[in-house]
């Protein structure tokens, strides 16, 4: 039987945002690739991914903001064009209404919107560099797009829960019911891998500054105990390595979604190695094994059902002021 394989691609190099708990705003030291991919290569690669797996998806995002891309309708409309469910999630800040109607009318089939805050001053705490008006405004545009064209994409509003964030969470909600857009709020989460794996106490990845404490301590589910619930599980296979393949811009294969620095944890061009040959070198990463020791690959599943129950005895249940607010 062959593989079924989601495919996370990210179609640029770069994100107009600076969000704390993610690290193109946690690591400006590590330099990955840049640029945009053309559609040639996203071709070549749907091409072979299709001939080598039963893919299921193709994600056009992962560590970057693809409305950054000038010709996103195209690739979009190149993944839809082969029967491919295609997915994105984006912040919403570029001010492009037109990028945004050619890319519904390219019909992908979700088109998430990730905010942390419905007031611009608990907003930009965790979507820094982002103006939270305009994401609204953009969002009723995108609603009235959607109604006009008729379009079938499924249009939703990540809410990602920070303790600076929770008061506003209801808020954010109306605000969606009275647009006719989905809300799904859930637990912000510390990346990349290689930070997480730093505080776990492995050595040799990537430094914890004071600005990641702050984070740290804002978190809705707070690291330190879900990574003990999460180690108490077993965490191998893990689904983000065998369920998924990432690719930066230059169609080079990263570990996987939550390690970010392209000069360790990448594995060459996807379109020069097969398939079955990328994933085993994966399996055989010093880097998982770190991960399933500490929990780390449990926790970004999110496959532990009482990781809730430590957020509402820690954190308090949404809507209600916050313990700590952000330190
Ligand atoms: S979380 Fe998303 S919006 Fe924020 S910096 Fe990272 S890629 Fe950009
Ligand atoms: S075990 Fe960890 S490092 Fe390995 S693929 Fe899964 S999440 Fe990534």
């Amino acid at each position: 039987m062959r593989q079924g394989l989601h495919l996370y691609i990210d179609v640029v190099g770069t994100c107009n945002l600076r969000c704390p708990s993610c690290p193109v705003g946690n690591s400006p030291g590590v330099k990955n690739a840049r640029g945009a991919m053309s559609l040639e290569m996203l071709t070549e690669i749907l091409d072979k991914a299709a001939g080598e797996s039963e893919l299921k998806s193709v994600a056009l995002f992962n560590w970057t903001e693809p409305f950054v891309h000038p010709h996103l309708h195209e690739l979009v409309a190149l993944v839809v064009g082969r029967g491919l469910t295609c997915n994105l999630s984006t912040n919403l800040n570029i001010d492009k209404p037109e990028r945004y109607r050619a890319v519904l009318a390219a019909g992908p089939r979700l088109l998430r919107v990730s905010v942390s805050g419905f007031t611009q001053g608990v907003y930009r705490l965790t979507h820094a560099g982002g103006d939270v008006e305009r994401v609204k405004q953009s969002l009723s545009g995108l609603a009235e797009m959607r109604r006009s064209l008729r379009s079938p994409t499924r249009l939703t509003v990540a809410y990602h829960r920070y303790r600076s964030s929770l008061a506003e969470e209801q808020e954010f909600s109306v605000f969606c019911a009275n647009l006719g857009i989905a809300f799904q709020p859930h637990h912000a989460f510390m990346l990349p891998l290689e930070k997480v794996l730093t505080t776990c106490g492995e050595v040799g990845y990537s430094p914890l500054t004071d600005e990641d404490r702050a984070v740290l301590a804002n978190l809705s589910l707070p690291l330190d105990a879900a990574l003990r619930e999460a180690a108490t599980q077993p965490g191998w296979p893990c689904a983000l390595l065998e369920d998924q393949v990432v690719l930066n811009c230059r169609g080079e294969v990263l570990q996987c979604c939550a390690t970010f620095d392209e000069s360790r944890f990448t594995l060459g061009r996807f379109l020069d190695r097969p398939l079955v040959d990328i994933q085993a070198a994966r399996r055989q990463a010093d880097v998982c094994q770190a991960c399933v020791r500490h929990g780390v690959s449990n926790y970004y599943q999110y496959r532990i059902p009482s990781l809730d129950n430590l957020t509402w005895s820690l954190a308090g249940p949404p809507g209600s002021a916050s313990p700590g607010g952000r330190v």
